[in-house]
């Protein structure tokens, strides 16, 4: 990823925190403010790689939560 430039239509990122969903082998798993990168033209979300690492860290079971929901699916 080029600094501050989406890679997909090359517009400008925003530094900006938000909660990322993650559906893995049927668990949801949710991570709120994370630090992302939001393109302004596509809205496409850039994660950084340590927090994409500590996401996966959290999956693995590595990372207690802080809090559990259930998610009612339909
Ligand atoms: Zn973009």
């Amino acid at each position: 990823m080029k600094n501050n430039l989406c890679a997909i239509c090359g517009g400008k990122l925003q530094n900006k925190k938000t909660t990322i969903d993650r559906m893995v082998e049927g668990h949801m798993y949710l991570f709120e403010k994370v630090s992302v990168q939001i393109c302004e033209k596509c809205n496409e979300i850039w994660i950084p790689c340590r927090e994409a690492e500590r996401m996966d860290q959290a999956i693995q079971g590595k990372i207690k939560p802080h809090k559990k929901v259930s998610v009612p699916v339909y």
